[in-house]
């Protein structure tokens, strides 16, 4: 049996980044830049004014002294505007800061007659002007290789002008479920049948990882229709199979990857739950085989298959684990077991409660989910306990 971490480096090194592509900036939310970016332009781009007000020269603009004011600078264009010692610029947000002003004044604290402002208060060199290059130097890196972009992140990308930008292809994922047992939803199940519900779940986690689902096929427990179904499916970048890696004689999900040609590098794991958890190669698809029970499904697509696909996409290392956070278990929790155990759990105000039963079919307590924690093997955790767990949305 292979160790969680051994596990996830031998797919990590087998998953490359996935050839560039050039697509439109909005389209590049959540998805990865292939290179660093630099700023082209200074932000602000020149000396601006803060407020609707007036440009003066702070030292001639003192409570009670009066200032000519010589005309008007608007946001949107330059008049080129130059003023001397005495006068002032009537001045509008964002624009322009006049050649010989040093100050801005809020048009709330002069009072104005005709031509002529009177400051209430006393100013500042320097106030109420946003300086070029204050926020962002022109050479400075705005965006490191394999960070995901964020609508924040495309407001600045459209400030320097861009409206394309490189990023890693998504992965196209095939998703195969398996089992005689198993019906469609839209079907009457059979006695001893239940409805197929994973292959709903995997799609939706391998869509929110950035990836594009190309296919989504049943296989019933059948050597020759799995691997028909399985040779349409490996013309994707990864195949994602459900169920049927386990060691009944109805498990055939390796025998017929393998009579396909592929290679298997891993197959089990120590990891609860999850133990039979498969992983594999057949030219350049990565193959990923998840037992069937649902909550195994889940933590094994998080734990493997989400790095993968991730990584496939450019993000960089730091960008592969769901995003952790520290909490406090409120009762004792203990792993007697040899594999680390993942328990499902909901977090709140910095407490994690597990949710439901904490067995691998228990699909409700699953759905109650927000989190889940790794207890080391061989754990017990005292009520209280500091952890950190990893958060699911
Ligand atoms: P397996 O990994 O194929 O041995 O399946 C383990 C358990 O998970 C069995 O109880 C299956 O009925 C159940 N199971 C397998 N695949 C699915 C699926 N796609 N949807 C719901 N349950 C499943
Ligand atoms: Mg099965």
């Amino acid at each position: 049996m292979t160790s969680e971490e051994d596990a996830l480096a031998a797919i990590l090194a087998r998953s490359a980044p996935l050839p560039n592509e050039k697509t439109r900036l909005l389209d590049s939310l959540g998805r990865f830049v292939t290179h660093d970016l630099f700023a082209t332009r200074p932000l602000p781009a020149f000396d601006n004014s803060a407020m609707d007000g007036y440009a003066v020269q702070a030292k001639t603009s003192r409570a009670g002294t009066s200032l000519r004011v010589i005309g008007e600078q608007p946001a949107g264009c330059d008049r080129g505007l130059t003023m001397a010692e005495g006068e002032a610029v009537r001045i509008f947000t964002g624009a322009p800061i006049p050649a010989g002003a040093d100050a801005v004044i809020m048009q709330e604290d002069v009072t104005r007659e005709g031509d002529a402002i009177t400051a209430r208060c006393d100013v500042e060199p320097g106030e109420f002007i946003r300086r070029r290059g204050a926020d962002l130097a022109a050479g400075q890196k705005i965006l490191g290789r394999g960070e995901p972009i964020t609508p924040q992140i495309l407001a600045l990308l459209a400030s320097q002008g861009l409206v394309e930008i490189e990023i890693g292809r998504r992965p196209q994922v095939a998703i195969v479920s398996t089992g005689d047992e198993l019906a469609r939803p839209s079907i009457d199940p059979q006695p001893g049948q239940i409805y197929e519900s994973n292959a709903i779940m995997l799609e939706a986690l391998a869509l929110r990882a950035g990836s594009m689902v190309r296919l989504v096929e049943h296989s019933p427990d059948d050597l020759e229709r799995m691997k028909k179904i399985f040779l349409r499916a490996l013309e994707s970048d990864v195949l994602i199979v459900s169920g049927g890696v386990s060691v009944g004689e109805h498990d055939l999900v390796k025998p017929a990857l393998r009579a396909l040609g592929a290679e298997i590098d891993l197959w089990r794991v120590a990891i609860k739950p999850g133990k039979p958890f498969l992983f594999g190669r057949a030219s350049d698809c990565l193959i990923f085989g998840l037992p069937g029970n649902p909550v195994s499904a889940f933590v094994t697509f998080l734990r493997f298959v989400r790095p993968a696909l991730l990584k496939m996409s450019g993000a960089s290392e730091e960008n592969l684990s769901l995003r952790e956070v520290p909490a406090r278990i409120g009762s004792e929790i203990v792993n007697e077991g040899e594999r680390p155990h993942y328990l499902r759990g909901r977090m709140a105000d910095e407490l994690f409660i597990p949710t439901g039963r904490q067995e691998s079919h228990a699909l409700f307590g699953l759905s109650r989910a927000n989190a889940l924690l790794r207890v080391a093997p061989e754990t017990r955790l005292p009520a209280g306990a500091s952890v950190r767990v990893s958060l699911l949305d």
